[in-house]
């Protein structure tokens, strides 16, 4: 038995890899474009997130995120590494956002690519008008 999965296992674990490392490169892609430096880039398994940003500028992405759209994984990357600029969701980070990602609000439908940095989640009750919590 064992015999038979191995070679499966290693197919896995090898995809998981190159998952990654496209992953990673992505990263290191928009990090250049946007002008931010993350100091750690982990990739991990995570249940109630996508990412998550750290104030010391570590970001940590979902594995999940492996498996998901190109356009989707971007979005939540350009998400967390403009987190490096500004540490909220308020407009300075939705501008920054709308520059660099013109059309990322088609991903918003009742997704979850939060809590970040600033302990509130992206898409959650809608913020009163003057963007203050009530
Ligand atoms: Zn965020």
């Amino acid at each position: 038995m064992k015999a038979v999965q191995r070679p499966i296992q290693r197919g896995r674990k090898r995809r998981a890899l190159e998952g990654e490392a496209a992953l990673r490169a992505e990263v290191r892609r928009w990090a250049a474009r946007i002008g931010v430096r993350p100091r750690r880039v982990q990739i991990r398994p995570m249940t109630t997130k996508w990412a998550s940003c750290s104030s010391a500028g570590r970001i940590a992405f979902s594995s999940d995120l492996l498996r998901k759209s190109r356009s989707f994984r971007e979005f939540v990357i350009v998400h967390e590494l403009l987190h490096l600029l500004v540490p909220n969701h308020g407009k300075l980070f939705k501008s920054l956002l709308n520059a660099h990602l013109p059309g990322w609000a088609r991903f918003a439908g009742g997704r979850l690519v939060g809590p970040c940095r600033s302990g509130e989640p992206f898409w959650g009750p809608a913020p009163s008008p003057d963007g203050l919590s009530p």
